[in-house]
């Protein structure tokens, strides 16, 4: 029986993630659930899924989280507060630990269970693209075995053989990798067609229902950008060896290609609870709840374009954070946070959050960071700057 931990349980990867759990009652318990400010929605899973131990992000929402248990006669622990988060993910109260807070925020979490020996079911790409090399080496070194559930890494993840064990992949005689991207929302459209779009155009996701933030990230092309990184670092390939190729139907959840021309897909209905029932599961196969895959239903074809770097220059500038290396991936990704609260909160428009990325990049990209604290200043770096673009523009 797996304990997990649900670190991110009010989210949409938190929701597919507990519909996972549910369906494996014999296999699968949720003995953590964790939630970032949403108190009733909090108690309501923990009315459901019956957990050890609540976690609410807030600590000023204790109270409130203690009420809502009680209210329910439930015997769940309530917790608050960041540190508590981390103690129970390293804790005997789980084995596993699905990673689904969404931002930078999720780092200290994702860490502290690699640095405990967990599997993780890896949902929160920031962590990576923050610190990438930190996280996978402190999994190295307790033998945490981080399985991605970002759908284009799963995919990866399942196309390639083991290595070492359960989680690490075997990249000899890899050529390359080739992540897929639906195009979002805007796909085929000017860049200057894109100028006034608003926040319910930009989350309006043709084929996957997300969180509001993976969402203008798909729709701005940022979300390929910090999946490009994210791959760089669960599989260790070069930059060079990473493409993009546009596939609207999102079935295709990504390729590798080896050196005697072979290419290898991993397809499926874009449903996140395939991945998760990887990340869980894996070596093992569980009930999912998705369908099989009927291409003739689906409407008998498969499309494939390149990305557009013009109209979602976000793409280019990942890939130049990347090769950059140091500070610039945490740059990229904190003003991207920044850039989109703003959007979303309709301060800046859709082309600003580009604009907002590159201009952070420019003053703080070149700084070197290797450690965890010189990453984590170089977020909040980052963070100010983009705070202060965004006024300049808002
Ligand atoms: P979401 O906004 O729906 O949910 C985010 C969750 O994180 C919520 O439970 C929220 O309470 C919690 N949270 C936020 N800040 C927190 C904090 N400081 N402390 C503790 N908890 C906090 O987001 P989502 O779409 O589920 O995405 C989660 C992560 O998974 C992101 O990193 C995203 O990039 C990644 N991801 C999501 C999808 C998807 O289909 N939604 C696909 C691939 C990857
Ligand atoms: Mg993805």
């Amino acid at each position: 029986m797996r304990r997990v931990a649900v670190v991110g349980a009010t989210g949409s990867i938190g929701a597919s993630a507990l519909d996972v759990i549910a369906r494996n009652p014999g296999r699968l318990a949720a003995s953590v659930l964790v939630a970032g400010r949403n108190v009733d929605a909090l108690v309501a899973l923990c009315a459901t899924h019956r957990p050890e131990h609540a976690v609410i992000a807030d600590p000023s929402l204790l109270g409130a989280l203690r009420d809502g248990l009680q209210a329910n006669r439930l015997s769940t622990q309530a917790h608050a507060g960041m540190a508590a988060i981390d103690a129970l993910v390293a804790s005997d109260a789980c084995d596993t630990v699905v990673a689904a807070i969404v931002g930078a925020a999720g780092l200290d979490s994702t860490l502290a269970a690699a640095r405990a020996g967990k599997r993780i079911a890896l949902a929160n790409k920031e962590s990576l693209v923050l610190a990438g090399a930190l996280v996978m080496e402190a999994a190295r070194e307790s033998g945490a075995a981080i399985v991605p559930v970002d759908s284009e890494h799963n995919a990866i993840f399942q196309c390639l053989p083991a290595r070492d064990g359960l989680a690490a992949r075997d990249t000899r005689g890899l050529r390359r990798i080739v992540l897929t991207a639906s195009g979002g929302p805007f796909r085929g459209r000017s860049r200057a067609s894109l100028a006034d779009v608003t926040p319910e155009q930009a989350i309006a996701h043709p084929r996957w229902s997300m969180g509001p933030k993976i969402s203008v990230d798909s729709a701005t092309l940022m979300n390929k950008g910090l999946e490009v990184i994210e791959a760089h670092h669960l599989f260790g390939v070069a930059p060079a060896a990473i493409d993009v190729l546009v596939h609207p139907q999102s079935l295709v959840h990504s390729l590798v290609e080896f050196v005697d021309g072979s290419t290898l897909a991993q397809l499926g209905l874009p449903d996140m609870r395939t991945a998760l029932a990887v990340g869980l599961g894996w070596p093992e196969r569980l009930e999912s709840g998705v369908g099989g895959l009927d291409l003739v239903a689906q409407g008998g074809r498969l499309d494939f374009e390149a990305p557009d770097l013009d109209a979602f220059p976000c793409l280019r500038l990942a890939f130049e954070a990347l090769a950059a290396g140091g500070a610039a991936p945490a740059v990229l990704n904190a003003a991207n946070e920044v850039a989109v609260e703003a959007f979303l909160a309709r301060r800046i428009g859709f082309l600003d959050i580009a604009g907002v990325v590159a201009d952070s990049l420019e003053a703080l990209g070149a700084q070197a960071a290797v450690d965890l604290p010189s990453l984590l200043d170089a977020d909040r770096l980052a963070r100010e700057h983009a705070i202060r673009r965004v006024e300049a523009l808002a």
